[in-house]
């Protein structure tokens, strides 16, 4: 087959060019390349042309519309960057345009799918045997988590959801913390358990679902809980919840989008201590662990729950046996996001993996020591890669986030914590050096210390 390697090469050059740009670019984007975004409203074009054309233009009026979260100095929500091994490696999975669903379409896809199964399970120190799906994000994972319970919960009562629907079925009480992330609500939403029928049980002041409070439980019960408060980077005592909940004959799944990842470190462990005692879990791989969007992962200790949840068979849709990607997901044909998370989790190694994961928490660290020294009210506990801050009474906090992210230096986010408006900084990629923290910090004291406008 022909291939066209100066368009290949040329687009190899561009995304080098773009990300060796990163350090020094402005982390936001200027009001000037939006309006440039402009470029792109034309009809439909009749005819096509060169694609050497197309990606010129992409690159001249696409990259300098990017946040730059790829770069060492974004803080923003919680992002992560693309490690160098995923980016070579997703370029690679894109050349060889696999489809991921069933086997026969691609033993690679598959093969690397069991691989890193084994390796999160291990690193993670889950139980061997769950069953393990690759998502888009962990919205679609806690929807996967939350579908699978769903399964357990109602076939214990003799129902067979996946057949008969949730009309006339026995009913599912849930309960969730009340920092219980918007993702798990949407999932509730999409599973048929609806996002308005829960109980939340309150928090404590780091965000923590508070156990004393989780009142009645039975077997017609999933309980939600959480490790990694987007906000202060807390975590739920999922261990003390699933001792209540198992005693009970109730469910437990926890959305650890990216708190989960701190079971792979001997220093961060004891902040998720006893996570592997819940049922399901959600997790991200484009956050923490720096593989290019889009990645999740669903986890179900009970494997035959998550693959009854999404299994359907039709003749031609050959089942070999063995495990088909397929069954563990909400979708048939997608991408194979097995390769990029085995090209990140190879290029680390374990010792790499708890660097990258301490390392963000010790900057985090900084920042709040930093922000704090130059009289600034950190406002949580800073046990993870989280800071939440404030630079004064709302009004100030607003302006100076403001200036912070049309500044350029870096770009962080806004929040309400605790009933005050703050500014969330958030520690994830494996790109942020010690220097880049020195820089933000300055950038941040400068702006805060400034005259108000
Ligand atoms: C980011 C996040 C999610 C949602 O993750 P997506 O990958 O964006 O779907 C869910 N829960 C928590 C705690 C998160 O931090």
């Amino acid at each position: 087959m022909k291939t066209d390697r100066r368009l290949l090469g040329d687009a190899a050059e561009r995304a080098m060019r773009y990300l060796e740009s990163l350090g020094e670019r402005p982390v936001g984007v200027s009001s000037e390349a939006a309006v440039r975004l402009q470029h792109f409203d034309t009809p439909m074009p009749e005819h096509g042309r060169p694609p050497m054309e197309v990606l010129r233009d992409l690159d001249e009026f696409g990259s300098p519309a990017t946040v730059a979260q790829a770069g060492p100095r974004y803080f923003g929500f919680v992002i992560g960057g693309a490690l160098p091994a995923t980016v070579a490696a997703s370029w690679m999975a894109t050349a060889w345009d696999q489809n991921s669903a069933l086997v026969v379409h691609s033993p690679v896809a598959a093969h690397l799918e069991e691989v890193v199964q084994g390796w999160l399970l291990d690193v993670l120190q889950l139980p061997g045997g769950s069953g393990v799906g690759y998502t888009t994000c962990a919205t679609t994972a806690n929807f996967s988590g939350l579908a699978a319970a769903r399964h357990a919960m109602l076939a214990k009562h003799g129902w067979d959801v996946e057949a008969k629907g949730l009309i006339g079925a026995p009913p599912i009480r849930v309960v969730t913390g009340d920092e219980v992330h918007a993702s798990v609500l949407k999932a509730l939403m999409l599973v048929g358990l609806g996002k308005d029928n829960i109980r939340r049980v309150p928090a404590d002041s780091q965000g923590r679902f508070r156990v004393d409070q989780i009142g009645p439980i039975d077997d017609h019960t999933i309980i939600c809980a959480q490790v990694g408060n987007v906000n202060s980077g807390a975590s739920d005592p999922v261990g003390e919840i699933a001792d209540i909940a198992h005693a009970r004959g109730a469910w437990v799944h926890v959305d650890g989008a990216f708190g989960l990842w701190a079971a792979a470190s001997p220093a961060l462990a004891d902040q998720v201590r006893g996570v592997d005692r819940a049922d399901s879990w959600a997790l991200d791989a484009h956050k923490w662990l720096n593989v290019p969007y889009d990645s999740g992962v669903v986890i179900s200790r009970d494997r035959e729950a998550l693959r009854a949840s999404m299994t359907v068979t039709a003749p031609y849709l050959v089942d070999g046996g063995e495990r088909e990607p397929c069954h563990y997901v909400p979708d048939f044909s997608r991408r194979a996001r097995g390769i990029e998370m085995w090209a990140a989790l190879s290029s680390l190694g374990r010792d790499g993996l708890v660097n990258l994961l301490e390392r963000c928490c010790e900057y985090a660290r900084m920042f709040a020591d930093g922000l704090r020294k130059a009289g600034y009210e950190v406002l949580n506990d800073v046990v993870l890669n989280q800071v939440v801050v404030v630079f004064g009474d709302e009004a100030r906090t607003r302006e100076v986030v403001d200036l912070i992210q049309k500044d350029g230096t870096c770009w962080c986010g806004s929040t309400t914590w605790q009933g005050r408006f703050a500014m969330r900084i958030s520690v994830s990629s494996w790109a942020t050096a010690a220097a880049d923290v020195e820089r933000s910090l300055a950038a941040m004291v400068r702006i805060a210390s400034a005259k108000r406008s």
